[in-house]
């Protein structure tokens, strides 16, 4: 057979010498084929050998086994400028101890499992896993380009603790862009304000939920852009206030739950049929549903600002009467809720983002520190 590992291989200039195996591990002794290197002070090729420290180095796996190369280290000796200078290798970085190729590898196993379960895979410690995954992760380029449309949402880094901390999202992109410790306006307004301002000058809508309390940190921040209230959060207070109706008339059941929440229009004739028996039982309950089935069709409808604030304003007339919270909450950021009917912007990226976060979060059964997780949420999450 003709056969050679140095193809297999895929280094530049290498070529493997001999192998040796162990019960658990192989070994490849590797030879370097250029006579010798530039000297990196005067830029003279020099061939003059010094002396070779031959190192382990790990390499990706092979048949289920674990590979060490053995890499001869080389150093040799420029007479013009009296030094000894170590060769570089472009697939070995100096003083580490695995190949860039593998620790690339751990880096994306990191990113799809955990560094807990990665260490006990690769036989690695989880220290050593960590550090390789840090140094990987801090090596990417972290371009955030010029985004315009942002949203700003937060989440509880453990459930029931007080914890939150924020994260800044490129709506149209899907990316995260940063994680920041803390839900308290001026904490967010330090680490954003460190953007260029170029940058936060191009945003022009930031979308929010309305319980963030953000308007503050958008004004300061991001000078140019508006605000905008998530419609799904507006629809979800009103889901809420209805929900409040229902349980009060003991219309129990997660049935009765989902006949009344869901967009009418979704529902099967039988359903619809169902529904209608349950609005017959409270006239006060089938003016509820109407109200919050008008409010999605203002949502839907092709019109402008000034036009779903005429329609919502409206709409507010028979919603304070009969949804009084819900309807003083939505009246006093319907200016905001408004500015949606320009670009029709919504958070629901977010949501996602969120949803993988927690995931995230509980597969690594909760991080050691903020700094961890922040690394892992934006090597997986940032675009
Ligand atoms: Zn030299």
């Amino acid at each position: 057979m003709d056969f050679h590992l140095d193809t297999l291989l895929k280094l530049p200039n290498v070529v493997a010498d001999s192998y040796s195996s162990t019960l658990d591990a192989v070994v490849i002794k590797l030879q370097l084929v250029n006579a010798g290197i530039n000297c990196p002070n005067c830029n003279k090729y020099i061939c003059h050998l010094h002396q070779t420290r031959p190192i382990l180095v790990r390499d990706l796996s092979i048949f289920g086994q674990t590979v060490y190369l053995k890499v001869p280290r080389r150093q040799f000796y420029c007479s013009d400028c009296k030094i000894s200078p170590t060769e570089t290798l472009s697939w070995v970085n100096k003083r580490q101890r695995q190949t860039n190729r593998y620790q690339e590898y751990i880096y994306e196993r990191v990113k799809e499992s955990t560094v807990k379960q990665t260490s006990e895979n690769e036989k690695m410690s989880e220290d050593a896993v960590q550090d390789i995954f840090h140094k990987v992760a801090n090596s990417k380029k972290k371009d955030w380009g010029l985004p315009e449309r942002l949203s700003l949402d937060e989440f509880a880094r453990r459930k029931g603790k007080g914890k939150f901390a924020t994260i800044l999202t490129d709506l149209d992109k899907s990316s995260l862009l940063e994680v920041i410790d803390s839900h308290k306006n001026d904490d967010i307004i330090t680490v954003l304000k460190e953007l260029p301002l170029a940058m936060r000058e191009g945003v022009k809508e930031v979308c929010v939920d309305m319980w963030g309390g953000f308007p503050k940190v958008i004004r300061e921040v991001f000078p140019n852009a508006r605000t905008v209230i998530d419609r799904f959060h507006v629809q979800k207070i009103v889901n809420k206030a209805l929900n409040k109706i229902r349980l009060v008339l003991k219309l129990k059941g997660l049935k009765n739950r989902y006949l009344l929440m869901s967009n009418q229009a979704n529902l099967t004739d039988e359903e619809r049929e169902e529904l209608e028996l349950m609005l017959k039982s409270s006239p006060s309950l089938r003016i509820c549903h109407e109200l919050k089935e008008e409010l999605i069709t203002i949502y839907n409808s092709n019109i402008t600002p000034s036009g779903g604030m005429r329609k919502i304003s409206k709409w507010l007339i028979s919603a304070r009467v009969m949804l009084s919270s819900a309807a003083e909450t939505i009246d006093s950021h319907l200016e905001e809720i408004c500015n949606y009917f320009n670009n029709r912007t919504t958070s629901s990226v977010t949501e996602g983002i969120n949803t993988k976060i927690k995931l995230i979060i509980r597969q690594s059964y909760g991080f050691k520190n903020f700094d961890l997780m922040k690394e892992k949420l934006l090597a997986c999450l940032f675009k």
